[in-house]
Protein backbone atom coordinates (compact mmCIF):
# COMPACT_ATOMS: atom_id res chain seq x y z
CA UNK A 1 0.00 0.00 0.00
CA UNK A 2 0.68 3.50 -0.77
CA UNK A 3 0.47 6.37 1.79
CA UNK A 4 0.18 9.83 1.32
CA UNK A 5 3.60 10.20 0.48
CA UNK A 6 3.25 8.03 -2.43
CA UNK A 7 5.38 5.39 -0.37
CA UNK A 8 4.58 2.36 1.06
CA UNK A 9 3.31 2.07 4.56
CA UNK A 10 5.54 0.58 7.05
CA UNK A 11 4.76 -3.02 8.40
CA UNK A 12 1.77 -2.77 10.41
CA UNK A 13 1.95 0.82 10.99
CA UNK A 14 -1.99 1.60 11.30
CA UNK A 15 -3.00 -1.46 11.48
CA UNK A 16 -3.89 -1.52 15.39
CA UNK A 17 -6.56 -3.93 16.34
CA UNK A 18 -7.25 -4.83 12.25
CA UNK A 19 -7.91 -1.62 11.04
CA UNK A 20 -5.63 -0.62 8.72
CA UNK A 21 -5.84 3.16 7.48
CA UNK A 22 -5.04 4.22 3.70
CA UNK A 23 -2.87 6.62 4.76
CA UNK A 24 -0.79 4.58 7.52
CA UNK A 25 -1.64 7.09 10.13
CA UNK A 26 -3.68 6.17 13.15
CA UNK A 27 -6.13 8.80 14.38
CA UNK A 28 -4.36 11.50 15.55
CA UNK A 29 -1.20 10.76 15.28
CA UNK A 30 0.71 10.77 11.34
CA UNK A 31 2.75 9.14 9.56
CA UNK A 32 6.30 10.90 8.57
CA UNK A 33 8.10 9.99 6.05
CA UNK A 34 12.13 11.07 6.37
CA UNK A 35 12.41 14.82 4.95
CA UNK A 36 14.46 13.26 1.99
CA UNK A 37 11.58 10.68 1.26
CA UNK A 38 9.21 13.67 0.47
CA UNK A 39 11.04 16.48 -0.22
CA UNK A 40 12.04 17.77 -3.64
CA UNK A 41 15.20 19.93 -4.70
CA UNK A 42 12.62 22.37 -7.11
CA UNK A 43 10.90 23.14 -4.47
CA UNK A 44 11.80 26.25 -1.19
CA UNK A 45 9.85 27.84 1.39
CA UNK A 46 10.95 30.98 -0.32
CA UNK A 47 10.57 32.47 -3.71
CA UNK A 48 13.41 34.39 -5.01
CA UNK A 49 14.72 35.67 -8.21
CA UNK A 50 17.89 33.68 -10.26
CA UNK A 51 20.46 35.62 -9.03
CA UNK A 52 22.36 37.01 -11.80
CA UNK A 53 25.18 35.27 -12.93
CA UNK A 54 28.49 36.69 -11.16
CA UNK A 55 32.28 36.19 -12.11
CA UNK A 56 33.37 32.92 -10.22
CA UNK A 57 36.44 34.10 -8.02
CA UNK A 58 36.64 30.00 -6.97
CA UNK A 59 39.00 29.30 -9.29
CA UNK A 60 36.73 25.87 -10.46
CA UNK A 61 36.29 24.83 -6.83
CA UNK A 62 32.79 26.00 -7.19
CA UNK A 63 29.60 23.30 -6.48
CA UNK A 64 29.34 21.71 -10.17
CA UNK A 65 26.07 20.21 -9.23
CA UNK A 66 23.05 20.36 -7.05
CA UNK A 67 23.86 18.76 -3.42
CA UNK A 68 20.14 17.30 -3.15
CA UNK A 69 19.09 19.33 -0.06
CA UNK A 70 15.22 18.53 -0.21
CA UNK A 71 13.13 21.72 -0.27
CA UNK A 72 10.02 22.09 1.40
CA UNK A 73 7.37 24.90 1.77
CA UNK A 74 7.14 26.72 5.01
CA UNK A 75 4.01 25.04 5.88
CA UNK A 76 5.46 21.18 4.98
CA UNK A 77 8.76 21.90 6.90
CA UNK A 78 6.43 23.54 9.78
CA UNK A 79 4.11 20.52 9.68
CA UNK A 80 7.02 17.72 8.80
CA UNK A 81 8.52 19.06 12.63
CA UNK A 82 5.79 19.73 14.68
CA UNK A 83 4.65 16.07 13.88
CA UNK A 84 8.47 14.61 14.85
CA UNK A 85 8.06 16.83 18.03
CA UNK A 86 4.80 15.04 18.81
CA UNK A 87 6.40 11.24 18.41
CA UNK A 88 8.53 12.54 21.77
CA UNK A 89 7.61 11.46 24.75
CA UNK A 90 8.99 13.16 27.47
CA UNK A 91 8.88 14.12 31.17
CA UNK A 92 6.44 16.66 30.01
CA UNK A 93 4.30 14.43 28.39
CA UNK A 94 3.74 11.94 31.36
CA UNK A 95 5.23 10.27 34.00
CA UNK A 96 8.69 8.57 33.10
CA UNK A 97 9.61 5.61 35.38
CA UNK A 98 13.08 5.25 34.08
CA UNK A 99 15.27 3.77 36.66
CA UNK A 100 18.55 5.19 37.20
CA UNK A 101 17.35 8.17 34.64
CA UNK A 102 15.83 10.51 37.09
CA UNK A 103 13.31 11.56 34.83
CA UNK A 104 12.41 14.52 37.00
CA UNK A 105 9.98 17.62 36.19
CA UNK A 106 12.31 20.44 34.93
CA UNK A 107 10.98 23.42 36.65
CA UNK A 108 10.40 26.26 34.15
CA UNK A 109 11.49 29.11 36.71
CA UNK A 110 15.01 27.11 35.79
CA UNK A 111 14.69 27.70 31.84
CA UNK A 112 13.42 31.37 32.58
CA UNK A 113 16.67 31.98 33.93
CA UNK A 114 18.65 30.22 31.69
CA UNK A 115 17.08 32.63 29.27
CA UNK A 116 18.24 35.83 30.67
CA UNK A 117 20.29 37.31 28.06
CA UNK A 118 23.44 37.74 30.64
CA UNK A 119 23.56 34.14 30.47
CA UNK A 120 22.21 33.02 27.04
CA UNK A 121 24.21 34.94 24.87
CA UNK A 122 27.91 35.19 26.55
CA UNK A 123 30.09 34.12 24.63
CA UNK A 124 33.19 32.02 25.92
CA UNK A 125 35.38 33.81 24.31
CA UNK A 126 34.41 36.88 25.98
CA UNK A 127 37.27 38.82 28.00
CA UNK A 128 36.83 37.62 31.63
CA UNK A 129 35.78 41.73 32.93
CA UNK A 130 32.72 41.20 30.73
CA UNK A 131 31.61 37.59 32.47
CA UNK A 132 32.24 38.17 36.06
CA UNK A 133 28.44 37.77 37.23
CA UNK A 134 28.56 34.17 34.84
CA UNK A 135 31.92 33.19 36.63
CA UNK A 136 30.33 34.17 40.03
CA UNK A 137 27.62 32.02 39.70
CA UNK A 138 29.82 28.89 38.53
CA UNK A 139 31.61 29.66 42.02
CA UNK A 140 28.08 29.74 43.88
CA UNK A 141 27.66 26.70 42.06
CA UNK A 142 31.03 24.71 42.78
CA UNK A 143 30.39 26.49 46.81
CA UNK A 144 26.67 24.18 47.09
CA UNK A 145 28.17 21.47 45.34
CA UNK A 146 30.83 21.24 48.05
CA UNK A 147 29.08 21.81 50.75
CA UNK A 148 26.56 19.21 49.78
CA UNK A 149 28.49 16.79 49.39
CA UNK A 150 31.16 17.92 52.14
CA UNK A 151 34.43 17.79 49.63
CA UNK A 152 36.74 20.52 49.35
CA UNK A 153 37.27 21.05 45.77
CA UNK A 154 34.89 20.58 42.16
CA UNK A 155 35.38 20.60 38.65
CA UNK A 156 32.87 21.72 36.84
CA UNK A 157 33.42 21.16 33.08
CA UNK A 158 32.55 17.46 32.42
CA UNK A 159 29.49 17.45 30.16
CA UNK A 160 27.80 13.84 31.02
CA UNK A 161 28.26 11.60 34.16
CA UNK A 162 30.08 8.98 32.08
CA UNK A 163 32.44 12.11 31.15
CA UNK A 164 32.76 13.21 35.01
CA UNK A 165 33.65 9.14 35.52
CA UNK A 166 36.30 10.05 33.13
CA UNK A 167 37.76 12.81 34.86
CA UNK A 168 37.46 11.43 38.54
CA UNK A 169 39.59 8.39 36.93
CA UNK A 170 42.06 10.47 35.26
CA UNK A 171 42.64 12.13 37.84
CA UNK A 172 43.09 8.93 40.36
CA UNK A 173 45.26 7.91 37.54
CA UNK A 174 47.34 11.13 37.60
CA UNK A 175 47.56 10.94 41.45
CA UNK A 176 49.14 7.43 41.54
CA UNK A 177 51.60 8.19 39.00
CA UNK A 178 52.54 10.86 41.02
CA UNK A 179 52.89 8.63 43.82
CA UNK A 180 55.43 6.72 41.12
CA UNK A 181 52.67 4.18 41.33
CA UNK A 182 51.63 4.10 37.72
CA UNK A 183 53.33 0.65 37.09
CA UNK A 184 51.89 -1.06 39.61
CA UNK A 185 48.37 0.19 40.47
CA UNK A 186 46.17 -1.02 37.88
CA UNK A 187 43.26 -2.50 38.96
CA UNK A 188 40.14 -1.18 39.88
CA UNK A 189 37.83 -3.19 41.54
CA UNK A 190 33.60 -2.52 40.48
CA UNK A 191 31.16 -4.30 41.96
CA UNK A 192 28.72 -6.19 39.38
CA UNK A 193 25.78 -4.27 40.14
CA UNK A 194 27.64 -1.11 38.50
CA UNK A 195 26.32 1.11 35.93
CA UNK A 196 27.90 0.41 32.34
CA UNK A 197 29.79 3.00 32.21
CA UNK A 198 31.80 2.36 35.46
CA UNK A 199 34.10 -0.65 33.93
CA UNK A 200 33.83 1.25 30.66
CA UNK A 201 35.52 3.97 32.06
CA UNK A 202 37.97 2.26 34.08
CA UNK A 203 38.98 0.11 31.31
CA UNK A 204 38.97 2.94 28.49
CA UNK A 205 41.93 4.90 30.73
CA UNK A 206 44.03 1.58 30.62
CA UNK A 207 42.89 0.15 34.10
CA UNK A 208 41.79 -3.53 34.63
CA UNK A 209 38.51 -4.52 35.78
CA UNK A 210 38.22 -6.81 38.82
CA UNK A 211 34.17 -7.59 39.26
CA UNK A 212 33.37 -7.54 43.08
CA UNK A 213 30.16 -10.25 43.48
CA UNK A 214 26.76 -8.24 45.19
CA UNK A 215 25.91 -10.84 48.42
CA UNK A 216 22.47 -11.93 48.59
CA UNK A 217 21.06 -8.79 49.86
CA UNK A 218 22.08 -6.90 46.83
CA UNK A 219 24.99 -5.09 48.32
CA UNK A 220 28.66 -5.14 48.53
CA UNK A 221 30.08 -6.71 51.11
CA UNK A 222 33.44 -5.39 52.50
CA UNK A 223 34.95 -8.53 52.75
CA UNK A 224 34.98 -9.46 49.26
CA UNK A 225 36.64 -5.64 48.71
CA UNK A 226 39.14 -7.05 51.42
CA UNK A 227 39.66 -9.90 49.21
CA UNK A 228 40.37 -8.30 46.18
CA UNK A 229 42.19 -5.16 47.29
CA UNK A 230 46.47 -5.24 47.50
CA UNK A 231 49.37 -3.31 46.18
CA UNK A 232 48.11 -3.07 42.62
CA UNK A 233 44.76 -2.28 43.51
CA UNK A 234 44.28 1.54 42.08
CA UNK A 235 40.55 2.20 42.77
CA UNK A 236 37.16 0.52 43.68
CA UNK A 237 34.01 2.54 41.41
CA UNK A 238 31.16 1.70 43.77
CA UNK A 239 27.61 3.32 43.25
CA UNK A 240 25.73 4.59 46.43
CA UNK A 241 22.91 4.37 46.61
CA UNK A 242 23.49 1.48 44.27
CA UNK A 243 21.93 0.21 41.22
CA UNK A 244 19.46 -1.60 42.70
CA UNK A 245 18.01 1.04 44.64
CA UNK A 246 19.95 0.16 47.85
CA UNK A 247 22.02 2.81 50.09
CA UNK A 248 25.58 0.56 50.34
CA UNK A 249 25.02 0.08 54.24
CA UNK A 250 28.90 -0.57 54.73
CA UNK A 251 30.23 1.99 52.19
CA UNK A 252 32.62 3.12 55.00
CA UNK A 253 34.14 0.12 55.74
CA UNK A 254 34.40 -0.28 52.22
CA UNK A 255 36.36 2.94 51.90
CA UNK A 256 38.75 2.03 54.76
CA UNK A 257 39.69 -1.47 53.51
CA UNK A 258 40.27 0.70 50.00
CA UNK A 259 42.35 3.45 51.69
CA UNK A 260 44.54 0.61 53.27
CA UNK A 261 45.42 -0.83 50.31
CA UNK A 262 46.49 2.42 49.21
CA UNK A 263 43.78 2.96 46.49
CA UNK A 264 40.92 5.92 46.34
CA UNK A 265 37.36 5.70 46.48
CA UNK A 266 35.44 6.64 43.72
CA UNK A 267 31.95 6.70 44.15
CA UNK A 268 29.07 6.81 41.27
CA UNK A 269 27.12 9.43 42.61
CA UNK A 270 24.53 9.66 39.37
CA UNK A 271 22.28 8.61 42.44
CA UNK A 272 22.89 11.36 44.99
CA UNK A 273 19.57 12.84 44.26
CA UNK A 274 18.36 10.53 46.93
CA UNK A 275 20.55 11.46 49.86
CA UNK A 276 20.92 15.46 49.37
CA UNK A 277 20.87 16.96 52.09
CA UNK A 278 20.72 13.29 53.85
CA UNK A 279 24.12 12.06 53.79
CA UNK A 280 27.43 13.70 52.69
CA UNK A 281 30.00 11.68 50.43
CA UNK A 282 32.81 12.99 52.23
CA UNK A 283 31.91 11.79 55.36
CA UNK A 284 31.95 8.45 53.60
CA UNK A 285 35.24 8.37 52.67
CA UNK A 286 35.06 9.20 49.03
CA UNK A 287 38.04 10.48 46.72
CA UNK A 288 36.05 11.58 43.85
CA UNK A 289 32.34 11.47 42.86
CA UNK A 290 30.29 13.02 39.60
CA UNK A 291 26.85 14.36 40.14
CA UNK A 292 24.46 14.37 36.80
CA UNK A 293 23.36 18.32 37.55
CA UNK A 294 20.72 16.32 35.14
CA UNK A 295 19.24 13.78 37.22
CA UNK A 296 19.76 15.60 40.71
CA UNK A 297 19.16 19.04 40.17
CA UNK A 298 16.33 18.30 37.66
CA UNK A 299 18.56 20.45 34.44
CA UNK A 300 17.39 18.39 31.29
CA UNK A 301 18.40 15.26 29.95
CA UNK A 302 18.41 16.33 26.14
CA UNK A 303 19.21 13.41 23.42
CA UNK A 304 22.48 12.29 24.94
CA UNK A 305 22.92 15.88 26.41
CA UNK A 306 23.12 18.75 27.16
CA UNK A 307 23.76 17.35 30.34
CA UNK A 308 26.51 18.72 32.92
CA UNK A 309 28.38 15.81 35.07
CA UNK A 310 30.43 18.10 38.01
CA UNK A 311 33.53 15.97 40.02
CA UNK A 312 33.89 16.72 43.08
CA UNK A 313 37.20 15.61 44.76
CA UNK A 314 39.07 15.24 48.25
CA UNK A 315 42.10 16.72 49.31
CA UNK A 316 44.36 14.42 48.17
CA UNK A 317 42.58 14.35 44.05
CA UNK A 318 42.24 18.33 44.11
CA UNK A 319 45.31 19.37 42.81
CA UNK A 320 44.82 16.46 39.58
CA UNK A 321 41.50 18.72 38.51
CA UNK A 322 40.84 19.25 34.74
CA UNK A 323 41.40 23.07 33.68
CA UNK A 324 39.61 25.39 33.56
CA UNK A 325 38.37 26.07 36.88
CA UNK A 326 36.70 30.12 38.74
CA UNK A 327 39.29 32.07 41.11
CA UNK A 328 38.87 34.50 42.68
CA UNK A 329 41.31 37.60 43.72
CA UNK A 330 40.09 40.45 45.79
CA UNK A 331 36.60 40.64 44.45
CA UNK A 332 37.36 39.69 40.84
CA UNK A 333 36.57 36.28 39.87
CA UNK A 334 39.39 35.16 36.63
CA UNK A 335 39.60 31.50 35.11
CA UNK A 336 42.71 29.23 35.79
CA UNK A 337 42.91 28.04 32.40
CA UNK A 338 46.43 27.04 32.04
CA UNK A 339 48.64 24.90 34.04
CA UNK A 340 51.53 27.03 36.09
CA UNK A 341 54.76 25.39 36.36
CA UNK A 342 54.00 24.85 39.79
CA UNK A 343 50.39 22.94 38.98
CA UNK A 344 50.80 19.31 39.42
CA UNK A 345 47.61 18.99 36.83
CA UNK A 346 48.70 16.99 34.07
CA UNK A 347 45.33 16.72 32.56
CA UNK A 348 45.08 19.88 31.32
CA UNK A 349 41.31 20.31 29.51
CA UNK A 350 38.35 17.58 28.78
CA UNK A 351 36.15 19.80 26.73
CA UNK A 352 36.30 23.11 25.04
CA UNK A 353 35.97 26.30 26.73
CA UNK A 354 33.94 25.73 30.48
CA UNK A 355 31.54 23.39 30.85
CA UNK A 356 27.69 23.56 30.08
CA UNK A 357 26.49 27.40 31.22
CA UNK A 358 23.01 26.75 31.06
CA UNK A 359 23.44 23.70 32.89
CA UNK A 360 24.80 25.60 35.44
CA UNK A 361 22.23 28.34 35.51
CA UNK A 362 19.40 25.77 35.91
CA UNK A 363 21.14 23.32 38.72
CA UNK A 364 21.92 26.69 40.33
CA UNK A 365 18.38 27.97 40.53
CA UNK A 366 17.10 24.36 41.30
CA UNK A 367 19.13 24.68 44.30
CA UNK A 368 18.11 28.48 45.15
CA UNK A 369 14.54 28.00 45.05
CA UNK A 370 14.86 24.43 47.05
CA UNK A 371 16.97 26.16 49.68
CA UNK A 372 18.74 23.49 52.07
CA UNK A 373 15.49 22.73 53.47
CA UNK A 374 13.74 22.10 50.24
CA UNK A 375 16.76 20.38 48.32
CA UNK A 376 16.51 17.44 51.39
CA UNK A 377 12.55 17.17 51.30
CA UNK A 378 13.08 16.64 47.62
CA UNK A 379 15.16 13.51 48.18
CA UNK A 380 12.66 12.70 50.95
CA UNK A 381 9.94 12.20 48.31
CA UNK A 382 11.52 10.56 46.10
CA UNK A 383 12.57 7.55 48.52
CA UNK A 384 9.03 7.91 49.84
CA UNK A 385 7.27 8.29 46.09
CA UNK A 386 9.61 4.68 45.37
CA UNK A 387 8.59 3.15 48.60
CA UNK A 388 5.10 3.78 47.77
CA UNK A 389 5.22 2.01 44.37
CA UNK A 390 7.22 -0.82 46.86
CA UNK A 391 4.33 -1.15 48.90
CA UNK A 392 1.79 -1.25 46.31
CA UNK A 393 2.90 -3.59 44.19
CA UNK A 394 4.43 -6.18 45.95
CA UNK A 395 1.83 -8.53 45.93
CA UNK A 396 1.69 -8.72 42.48
CA UNK A 397 5.37 -8.59 41.14
CA UNK A 398 8.49 -10.06 42.54
CA UNK A 399 11.21 -8.03 44.59
CA UNK A 400 14.19 -9.60 44.47
CA UNK A 401 15.75 -8.52 47.44
CA UNK A 402 12.48 -9.00 49.78
CA UNK A 403 9.91 -6.41 50.93
CA UNK A 404 12.32 -4.04 52.40
CA UNK A 405 12.58 -0.45 51.59
CA UNK A 406 14.67 0.86 48.97
CA UNK A 407 16.03 4.04 48.34
CA UNK A 408 14.83 6.19 45.48
CA UNK A 409 14.08 3.75 43.24
CA UNK A 410 12.37 0.09 43.33
CA UNK A 411 13.56 -2.85 41.78
CA UNK A 412 11.56 -6.24 40.87
CA UNK A 413 12.82 -9.10 39.18
CA UNK A 414 10.63 -11.51 36.84
CA UNK A 415 9.94 -14.41 39.38
CA UNK A 416 6.32 -13.53 39.27
CA UNK A 417 6.04 -13.73 35.63
CA UNK A 418 7.65 -17.36 35.59
CA UNK A 419 5.84 -20.12 33.58
CA UNK A 420 3.45 -17.08 32.26
CA UNK A 421 4.58 -16.76 28.81
CA UNK A 422 5.68 -13.03 29.61
CA UNK A 423 8.38 -11.83 29.76
CA UNK A 424 9.89 -8.61 31.06
CA UNK A 425 10.50 -6.95 28.04
CA UNK A 426 6.94 -8.10 26.96
CA UNK A 427 5.40 -6.30 30.57
CA UNK A 428 7.23 -3.14 29.37
CA UNK A 429 6.04 -2.83 25.90
CA UNK A 430 2.68 -3.42 27.31
CA UNK A 431 3.00 -0.25 29.58
CA UNK A 432 3.81 1.81 26.30
CA UNK A 433 0.09 0.92 25.06
CA UNK A 434 -1.09 2.08 28.36
CA UNK A 435 0.94 5.36 27.77
CA UNK A 436 3.22 5.25 29.49
CA UNK A 437 7.96 5.62 28.90
CA UNK A 438 8.31 2.09 30.22
CA UNK A 439 10.29 1.50 33.28
CA UNK A 440 14.28 0.43 33.05
CA UNK A 441 14.26 -3.49 32.09
CA UNK A 442 17.38 -5.67 32.55
CA UNK A 443 18.95 -3.67 34.20
CA UNK A 444 20.72 -3.82 36.62
CA UNK A 445 22.29 -7.64 35.59
CA UNK A 446 22.38 -8.92 38.79
CA UNK A 447 18.90 -9.43 38.98
CA UNK A 448 16.85 -11.50 36.31
CA UNK A 449 14.57 -9.93 34.22
CA UNK A 450 14.84 -6.94 36.28
CA UNK A 451 12.46 -3.91 36.18
CA UNK A 452 13.86 -0.85 37.53
CA UNK A 453 11.04 2.07 38.69
CA UNK A 454 12.13 5.90 39.54
CA UNK A 455 9.41 7.76 40.22
CA UNK A 456 10.72 10.62 41.25
CA UNK A 457 9.87 13.31 43.88
CA UNK A 458 7.87 14.86 40.91
CA UNK A 459 5.09 13.05 40.98
CA UNK A 460 1.64 13.58 42.51
CA UNK A 461 -0.05 10.50 44.52
CA UNK A 462 -2.68 11.35 42.17
CA UNK A 463 -0.15 10.38 39.17
CA UNK A 464 1.24 7.29 41.40
CA UNK A 465 -2.30 5.99 42.00
CA UNK A 466 -2.97 5.69 38.70
CA UNK A 467 0.22 4.31 37.63
CA UNK A 468 0.05 1.76 40.51
CA UNK A 469 -3.44 1.07 39.47
CA UNK A 470 -2.37 0.29 35.83
CA UNK A 471 0.55 -2.01 36.66
CA UNK A 472 -1.79 -3.83 39.06
CA UNK A 473 -4.39 -4.23 36.12
CA UNK A 474 -1.41 -5.48 33.57
CA UNK A 475 -0.32 -7.66 36.34
CA UNK A 476 -3.96 -9.61 36.74
CA UNK A 477 -4.02 -9.50 33.07
CA UNK A 478 -1.14 -11.50 33.06
CA UNK A 479 -2.31 -14.04 35.95
CA UNK A 480 -5.60 -14.19 33.98
CA UNK A 481 -3.73 -15.83 30.87
CA UNK A 482 -4.27 -13.02 28.67
CA UNK A 483 -0.96 -13.21 26.69
CA UNK A 484 -1.37 -11.60 23.81
CA UNK A 485 -2.15 -8.29 25.63
CA UNK A 486 1.54 -8.33 26.20
CA UNK A 487 3.44 -10.46 23.76
CA UNK A 488 2.10 -8.02 20.62
CA UNK A 489 2.47 -4.89 22.54
CA UNK A 490 2.83 -2.50 21.94
CA UNK A 491 -0.53 -2.80 19.53
CA UNK A 492 -1.51 1.13 19.51
CA UNK A 493 2.57 2.90 19.34
CA UNK A 494 2.86 4.13 16.01
CA UNK A 495 5.70 1.34 15.35
CA UNK A 496 5.56 -2.49 17.05
CA UNK A 497 8.21 -3.96 17.72
CA UNK A 498 11.58 -2.98 16.78
CA UNK A 499 14.38 -5.23 16.57
CA UNK A 500 16.48 -2.52 18.93
CA UNK A 501 19.71 -4.79 19.59
CA UNK A 502 20.34 -4.64 15.23
CA UNK A 503 19.63 -0.89 15.71
CA UNK A 504 22.10 -0.51 18.19
CA UNK A 505 24.38 -2.47 16.46
CA UNK A 506 24.02 -1.06 13.00
CA UNK A 507 22.50 1.92 12.68
CA UNK A 508 21.57 3.33 9.81
CA UNK A 509 22.17 7.05 10.13
CA UNK A 510 22.40 7.91 5.77
CA UNK A 511 19.81 7.80 3.71
CA UNK A 512 20.60 6.77 0.30
CA UNK A 513 18.06 7.62 -2.24
CA UNK A 514 16.02 4.32 -3.92
CA UNK A 515 17.65 2.99 -7.33
CA UNK A 516 15.12 4.08 -9.54
CA UNK A 517 12.94 1.70 -11.23
CA UNK A 518 13.68 0.35 -14.60
CA UNK A 519 11.67 1.17 -16.98
CA UNK A 520 9.72 -2.03 -18.27
CA UNK A 521 10.90 -3.31 -21.77
CA UNK A 522 7.91 -3.84 -24.17
C1 LIG B 1 23.02 7.96 34.51
C2 LIG B 1 24.09 7.18 35.17
C3 LIG B 1 25.42 7.26 34.73
C4 LIG B 1 25.85 7.99 33.47
O1 LIG B 1 25.47 9.32 33.40
P1 LIG B 1 25.32 10.03 31.96
O2 LIG B 1 25.08 11.45 32.28
O3 LIG B 1 24.18 9.36 31.28
O4 LIG B 1 26.61 9.82 31.23
C5 LIG B 1 26.39 6.57 35.43
N1 LIG B 1 26.06 5.81 36.49
C6 LIG B 1 24.79 5.70 36.95
C7 LIG B 1 24.49 4.86 38.15
C8 LIG B 1 23.76 6.38 36.29
O5 LIG B 1 22.50 6.26 36.72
Amino acid sequence: MLNRQGRPTAPGAGAANGHATFTGNRALQQEEALIFEFGRTDVTGVDLDEPAPVADRLGGLGRKEPIGLPGLSEPEAMRHYVRLSQKNYGIDTGLFPLGSCTMKHNPRLNEKMARLPGFADVHPLQPVSTVQGALALMDELAHWLKELTGMPAVTLSPKAGAHGELAGMAAIKAAIAARGEADTRKVVLVPDSAHGTNPATAALIGFTVKPVPAREDGTVDPAEVAKRAGPDTAAIMLTNPNTCGLFERDVVEIARVIHDAGGYFYCDGANFNAIVGKARPGDLGVDAMHINLHKTFSTPHGGGGPGAGPVVLSQRLAAFAPLPHVRLDEGRFSLVEHPSASDQSPLGRLTAFHGQMGMFVRALAFMLSHGAEGLKQASEDAVLNANYVRASLADVMSLPFGNRPCMHEVLFDDTWLKGTGVTTLDFAKALIDEGYHPMTVYFPLVVHGAMLIEPTESESKASLDLFIATLRDLAFAVRDGDTARFTGAPYHAPRRRLDETRAARQPVLRWTPPAPVPEAAE
